[in-house]
């Protein structure tokens, strides 16, 4: 069994990408710049948007964070949206989700400029990588296929299953693996909650990816012998630790693991990988 080392696979990226940022800063340049905006005090989105931050000083990035109140309303989120898509210093920016109720989110990320739309999740975006053509990948499944392919893992031809149908996960991953490239090639079935007998399809599998943010669902007999497993899931769990909780993903570790080729452990899998390829996609903005 290999572990998908998410944690040095993602350094391994963020010293390239530091490279490149020495190299344009050594010719006079400023470096690229990413702006998160976060709205409301939510701990868990503070948590992931602070680590983002973090990780464009660790390249050379530059980065602004714009903290929102939980009250502003659709109109006030709209116009900071279209303040940042006119400013010239900012290559690429995400606004954190989930947003408050009485904010349409969708119309918040249809506001944003599909060129500094670094969290792909644009429809000009979407739609571009639908047909494989340049764009930025939503950082998660893009970090799914740079583990897989920097691992050398084989999906052509293999049957792989994707549990979860998100927009930002499921769903853009499971088009990424059918496409016709490497990663892909994949014979891809696409499962969520109303899919009958899921455990039929993931004990065919040849690939599993798992992204459906439910503790230990992927259980030892759920899955065959040499099955690649990548588990997104990302749930908090509260345990008796300082922080008050841990975190758990989708897949029951301890009993699955022993049947792998390959596994992403949680944490240190997929959750690294996507902050990696959140920069990948700013330093693409910055180089237009
Ligand atoms: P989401 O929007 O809640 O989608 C969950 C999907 O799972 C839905 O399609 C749902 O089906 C399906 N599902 C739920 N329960 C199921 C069940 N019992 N059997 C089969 N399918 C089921 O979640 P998401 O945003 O894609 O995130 C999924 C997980 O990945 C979460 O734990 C999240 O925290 C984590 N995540 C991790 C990263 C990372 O960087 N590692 C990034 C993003 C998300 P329906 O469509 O029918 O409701």
């Amino acid at each position: 069994m290999i572990i998908l080392d998410g944690k040095k696979t993602s350094n391994d990226i963020k010293a390239e990408i530091a490279e490149s940022v020495k190299e344009i800063t050594a010719n006079g340049s400023r470096p690229p710049h990413l702006a998160a905006v976060i709205v409301g005090d939510d701990g868990a989105s503070l948590t992931y948007v602070g680590s983002k931050v973090r990780a464009c000083k660790r390249v050379g990035f530059e980065s602004t964070l714009i903290k929102l109140s939980e009250s502003i309303s659709e109109n006030e989120l709209l116009e900071k949206v279209k303040e940042l898509n006119s400013d010239e210093n900012i290559d690429g920016y995400i606004v954190q989700l989930p947003l408050p109720k009485h904010i349409d989110s969708q119309k918040i990320l249809m506001a944003v400029d599909a060129d500094k739309d670094v969290d792909g999740f644009h429809p000009t975006n979407f739609g571009k990588m639908a047909l494989s053509l340049p764009t930025f990948i939503s950082a998660t499944p893009f970090g799914i296929i740079e583990l897989l392919k920097r691992y050398n893992v084989d999906s052509s031809g293999k049957h792989t299953v994707v549990i979860g149908r998100s927009d930002i996960v499921g769903r853009p991953v499971s088009i990424l693996m059918s496409q016709k490239s490497s990663p892909g090639n994949s014979t891809v079935t696409l499962a969520h909650s109303r899919t009958k007998n899921i455990e039929e399809l993931t004990k065919q599998a040849d690939i599993i990816i798992s992204a459906l943010g439910v503790p230990n669902f992927l259980k030892a007999e759920m899955v065959k012998e040499g099955a690649v497993i990548v588990d997104v899931g990302i749930t908090r769990v509260a345990d008796n630790s300082q922080k008050g909780y841990k975190i758990v993903g989708d897949v029951d570790y301890e009993n699955v693991s022993p049947k792998c080729s390959y596994i992403t452990p949680v944490p240190g899998g997929v959750g690294p990988m996507t902050i990696a390829m959140l920069l990948k996609n700013t330093l693409l903005a910055y180089k237009g």
